[in-house]
């Protein structure tokens, strides 16, 4: 049984920092329409709010022009106030398609702590996301009359979320693995990532290998929240024993850094003789 059926036009609502953004990446990059990303693509800046009409009309053109291919359109923006989701609901049943809203359950202060640890210009004032969050409570009961045909929750998407990245995690299919490689590190690189260690029990290790070049990087999913879930690039320990220490890699910067040893010392952990971070503070 499919919690949301496809073809569909999928509205993601929440709050900034509700984690709408990681939870759109379950879905392939092209059914994925987001506001920051067409901000990035008109005015090169994300967070640019000068971009935003911009935006939304590169994603209502979009919209359209999937819909009228059958194709899901998954909305990641927001999506608070009734008109914006009115039109969404309307351009799914104008293409004969089902309108499914995904309510992000993250509490205010999860929110609040996600946006406060964004970069500048991603980050909203804290009264924006407190605004949101209360327009999106007072919301939700009343999705279904407006004409949603589905109205789930994260929490309950979570619970595929986990099946999926327990397959990712297990000794499972090479794609589904390199699906995640590929979703962290770009198309370029996970081309170079082959997964060297999958033994039950322990994180997968695997390589970035080009040449004579490599890094060796390890799958960490200790943390009950799933959107902590991490790779570790192992660097030399910083107290002089042979390791292996780690680091967190949550980005290609991050991987860059790595390489050219220019990584935060305080985020490194030795899996040895326990130098640097303890694994709660990292
Ligand atoms: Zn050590």
């Amino acid at each position: 049984m499919h919690l949301i059926p496809e073809p569909s036009v999928v509205v993601m609502i929440g709050a900034s920092g509700s984690g709408k953004s990681t939870l759109a990446r379950t879905w392939p990059a092209d059914y994925r329409l987001g506001l920051d990303s067409y901000r990035c693509a008109v005015s090169g800046d994300a967070g640019s709010q000068e971009a935003s009409a911009d935006a939304v009309f590169l994603l209502n053109a979009v919209l359209e022009r999937r819909l009228s291919r059958g194709l899901t359109c998954v909305v990641d923006a927001t999506n608070t106030r009734a008109d914006v989701r009115k039109r969404l609901v309307e351009a799914a049943h104008a293409h004969h398609l089902a309108a499914a809203a995904v309510v992000m359950t993250a509490p205010l202060e999860q929110c609040l702590a996600r946006n406060a640890h964004r970069p500048d210009n991603r980050r909203v004032p804290e009264t924006v996301v407190r605004r949101q969050y209360q327009q999106i409570s007072l919301a939700r009961p009343g999705l279904h009359a407006e004409g949603f045909d589905h109205v789930v929750t994260d929490d309950r998407l979570l619970r595929l979320r986990l099946l999926l990245q327990r397959s990712v995690d297990g000794d499972h299919t090479e794609d589904a693995r390199r699906a995640l490689a590929r979703r962290v590190f770009g198309e370029d690189l996970a081309e170079a990532f082959n997964w060297t260690q999958l033994r039950p029990g322990h994180d997968p290790v695997g390589a970035l290998t080009v040449g004579g070049d490599d890094i060796t990087l390890a799958y960490r999913t200790w943390s009950p929240d799933p959107m902590q879930w991490r790779f570790e690039a192992q660097v030399p320990c910083l107290g002089g024993c042979p390791g292996p220490a780690w680091v967190p890699v949550r980005s290609t910067m991050d991987l860059l850094a790595v390489y050219d040893d220019d990584f935060p010392e305080a985020a490194v952990r030795c899996e040895c003789c326990g130098a640097g971070a303890t694994r709660e503070a990292v």
